[in-house]
């Protein structure tokens, strides 16, 4: 059996990191991405079982309770956690899974995983293009911007404790750069 690999890709809000991981998943089509459970509240457009599972704070915190959770974090007001039926199961059949985490569930799997994860944090060019991004975006109030701002200038400062760090200025050019990467991940 084939050997799966555990790619984490971690990013401050805003950064860019769904749309440069929409793109690898329609590039590197061998990749599976893990689908997270929330309590965040779906925006428009999101499809339910799409992005994540939404669920309600009730029943995110039986699933906790359950031990159904590979990690899970309190980020940004809100409940975010890893299904561990889901990683063991493609694991198992040997997949390459794709994780969206923060820094608290990168680093949850970094001291579980070791090696065998491997993160790559998405750098914004600087916090003024991140905010500029964050509030074109037009998803979130502003307050939850301004939380979502304020946890970005602390997480911006993590960009050099991971395995390898990507500068989302151009996006084309980042885009390119993560692929080669997790080329190169998936094939070592
Ligand atoms: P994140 O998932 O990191 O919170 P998004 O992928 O939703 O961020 O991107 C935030 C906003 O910035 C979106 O409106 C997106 O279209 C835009 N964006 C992403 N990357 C770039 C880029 N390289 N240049 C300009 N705008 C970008
Ligand atoms: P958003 O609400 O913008 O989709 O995501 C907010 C943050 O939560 C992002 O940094 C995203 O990577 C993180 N996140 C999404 N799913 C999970 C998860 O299952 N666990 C952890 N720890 N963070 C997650």
């Amino acid at each position: 059996m084939s050997i799966g690999k555990i790619i984490v890709i971690v990013a401050p809000s805003g950064t860019g990191k769904s749309t440069l991981i929409k793109k690898i998943k329609d590039s590197v089509t061998s990749l599976v991405e893990s689908v997270s459970y929330t309590t965040r509240p779906i925006r428009p457009g999101e499809v339910d079982g799409v992005a994540y599972n939404f669920i309600d704070k009730d029943t995110f915190l039986k699933m906790k309770e359950n031990g159904e959770f590979l990690e899970w974090a309190e980020v940004h007001s809100n409940f975010y956690g890893t299904s561990k039926k889901f990683v063991e199961s493609e694991l198992e059949q040997g997949k390459h899974l794709l994780f969206d985490l923060d820094v608290q569930g990168t680093d949850s799997f970094k001291a579980y995983f070791k090696d065998k994860a491997q993160a790559i944090f998405i750098a914004p060019p600087s916090i003024e293009v991140l905010e500029s991004r964050l509030r074109g975006r037009g998803t979130e109030s502003t307050g939850i911007i301004n939380l979502r701002l304020s946890n970005a200038k602390k997480e911006v400062l993590r960009k050099d404790d991971y395995d390898y760090c990507v500068k989302n200025e151009d996006l084309e050019t980042a885009f390119n750069e993560l692929k080669t990467i997790i080329n190169n991940i998936i094939e070592s």
